[in-house]
């Protein structure tokens, strides 16, 4: 039993350790480099984006939020039938209007984003794909952390159960 488990678990630092470098091969020719060199360019001319160009940078933003907002921000865009971008900034001036722009409602999440692209993990107890919050991540949700966090306890307990019969398996 107790040799099972570090197998398992030596299979599942393995995996994680062959996904890591699959992100870091990834990241080395990355092609978003190139494009967000000529976005800069194009601002530093003086480019004036249309709609298509704008609601493409709306949505590589989106994922800052939780899916449910993000849905509900969708729908008030749809609803208005505007544009994703005028649907943020309508708020932005909306909430001007009420004097509460100055009072920003900040995410901690957010902070992870300006420091670096923690790309997507593969959660070790449900093998889903996530975007990770914190370097380190290792589980998609608190759901499947604690479902990890038992099985390692029941694991350990076991481990603790069958030195105290004294079995050998
Ligand atoms: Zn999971």
């Amino acid at each position: 039993m107790a040799i099972e488990i570090l197998d398992t678990k030596a299979e599942m630092i393995a995996a994680a350790v062959k996904e890591n470098l699959t992100v870091a091969a990834k990241k080395k020719a990355n092609p978003l480099d190139g494009a967000i060199a000529a976005i800069k360019a194009a601002i530093a001319d003086g480019h004036r984006f249309e709609t298509k160009e704008m609601d493409v940078f709306i949505e590589a933003m989106l994922h800052v939020l939780p899916p449910h907002e993000r849905e509900w921000f969708r729908e008030i865009a749809t609803m208005n039938q505007v544009p994703l971008w005028q649907a943020l900034w309508a708020q932005y001036r909306r909430a001007n209007e009420l004097s509460m722009a100055p009072s920003l409602i900040l995410d901690p999440d957010w902070e992870a984003y300006g420091v670096r692209d923690l790309g997507t993990l593969h959660c070790e107890w449900c093998h889903e794909p996530f975007e990770p919050m914190n370097a380190g991540q290792r589980w998609c949700s608190n759901r499947c952390g604690g479902k990890a966090e038992m099985a390692a306890k029941r694991a350990a307990e076991a481990v603790v159960e069958e030195s105290k019969h004294g079995d050998t398996v």
